[in-house]
């Protein structure tokens, strides 16, 4: 293997890989395989459910983005034989080689075992995912009768978020705001019923105490509603069993949406190395695989040491990675000494409905009306390419990013 003639194989195009990719421009013959055709900027799917945003500001083309820098293949990885070096693919007969490799497939959701979870709630991790719930929240508000009691409305428009984390609590406040847009718009009368399911004693747990205060009184005013401590026992296709101390209720539900929890992609349990009790994959603090030099792994699917805890599963932790694993890449490749990083926060940003925000930065919280346009303009500086940031960036400057109301379905 000699620099430029090193095969450099990477498994997924999210913020751990496309962003390596990126990077590894010239260092040898580089391949990004992604089950999916184009990157996804996951903070911002919230505004792409509402409509603040369009499908190719937050997930444009892998091939685009890497222009001639490096090869895409759109497939799935079935299988890594690590002794042999090679990579199978579901839709190629011949397995792919490679002299390094770069794992960073992502994250999967996490069920949990409760029953009805997997079957009948929907996931919020995909573009797909996104339409789906929006569709599921205009077809519920279609079938509502315009002389319907305030009571039939709010059974009607009753939604279940499971998870009290930063998904829940952005998810909810955006649904809460288009649901309640939509019903004013249709002049229904009534109330939709956003409620948020969290199995330990607090929302948020993990960030501060004064961005939770901005969270607190947003689901206050978003009317979005709260059990902390309650544990979810069944889902079905219309309804979600909770148990409260040691009493169970169940709830009608129009949609139940599972944030509740995440486990790392089912690829790195086939590869028989050394991983957490959590499942992920042990690496040195160069990003190496234990016993494996050439194969590197990152983001969602790696367990690193040095690394603030609240980072763990984060596209900042993944983004900041992929710097780290790129230069050591190349170092490998050329017989240099590899380095380690210590990671840290680069501040917090949470989306609160479709106005508002709460950003964390330099240990300050600003929110509100502000504090949205701030997020913006820090997610705009960290999408992918310069050439990708000035095109969406004007598009949010001189159109705008307003909510797209949910209209009738056919509309
Ligand atoms: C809705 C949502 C909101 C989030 N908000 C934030 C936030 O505000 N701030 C923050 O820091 N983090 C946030 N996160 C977490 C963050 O998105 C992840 O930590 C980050 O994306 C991890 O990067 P990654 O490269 O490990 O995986 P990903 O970015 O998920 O990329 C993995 C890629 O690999 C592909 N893939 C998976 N399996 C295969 C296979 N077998 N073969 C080929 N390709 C495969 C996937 O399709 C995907 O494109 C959010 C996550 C979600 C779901």
């Amino acid at each position: 293997m000699t620099k430029n003639s090193a095969k450099i194989v990477i498994i997924g195009g999210g913020f751990g890989g496309l962003f390596t990719a990126l990077e590894l421009h010239g260092a040898g013959e580089v391949t990004l395989i992604n089950d999916e055709d184009h990157f996804l900027f996951k903070p911002m799917l919230y505004e792409y459910l509402s409509g603040e945003v369009e499908a190719w500001h937050i997930a444009p083309d892998c091939r685009e983005l890497l222009e001639n820098q490096a090869n895409f293949i759109k497939d799935t990885v079935a299988e890594i034989d690590l002794s042999g070096k090679t990579v199978e693919l579901v839709g190629r007969k011949q397995a792919i080689s490679y002299d390094v490799l770069v794992i960073s497939p992502g994250a999967a959701t996490n069920y949990a075992g409760v029953e009805g979870a997997e079957q009948f709630s929907l996931p919020f991790r995909s573009l797909n995912d996104a339409n789906h719930l929006r569709r599921r929240m205009t077809e519920e508000l279609d079938r509502i009768q315009p002389d319907a009691a305030p009571q039939d409305t709010r059974a009607a428009l009753t939604f279940a978020i499971v998870g009290g984390g930063a998904s829940g609590v952005e998810l909810a406040t955006k649904m809460a705001d288009l649901l309640r847009d939509a019903v004013k718009r249709r002049a229904l009368r009534g109330e939709p019923r956003v409620v948020i399911i969290e199995m330990a004693d607090r929302l948020v747990p993990g960030m501060g105490e004064e961005i939770r205060k901005y969270v607190e009184n947003a689901l206050e005013e978003f009317r979005v509603e709260v059990h902390t401590d309650t544990r979810v026992i069944r889902v079905t296709e219309k309804s979600i069993t909770l148990e409260h101390g040691h009493s169970q209720t169940e709830m009608q539900t129009a949609g139940v949406v599972w944030v509740a929890g995440v486990r790392p992609n089912p690829l790195i349990q086939t590869l028989g190395i050394e991983t957490d009790r959590r499942g992920l994959i042990v690496v040195e603090p160069t990003l190496q695989v234990r016993n494996y030099p050439n194969v590197f792994a990152l983001g969602d699917v790696a367990f690193y040491a040095d690394v603030v805890p609240t980072l763990a599963g984060t596209a900042q932790l993944a983004f900041q990675q992929s710097h780290l694993c790129a230069q050591n890449v190349r170092a490998f490749i050329q017989g240099d000494k590899l380095r380690s990083k210590h990671f840290a926060e680069l501040g917090e940003a949470l989306s609160l409905g479709t106005e508002h925000a709460a950003v964390l930065s330099a240990g300050k919280v600003i929110g509100g009306p502000l504090a949205r346009q701030a997020r913006f303009a820090m997610y705009t500086a960290r999408l992918p390419t310069w050439h990708h940031r000035l095109r969406v960036g004007a598009s949010w400057f001189f159109e705008g990013t307003q909510p797209r109301p949910l209209q009738p379905l056919g509309f």
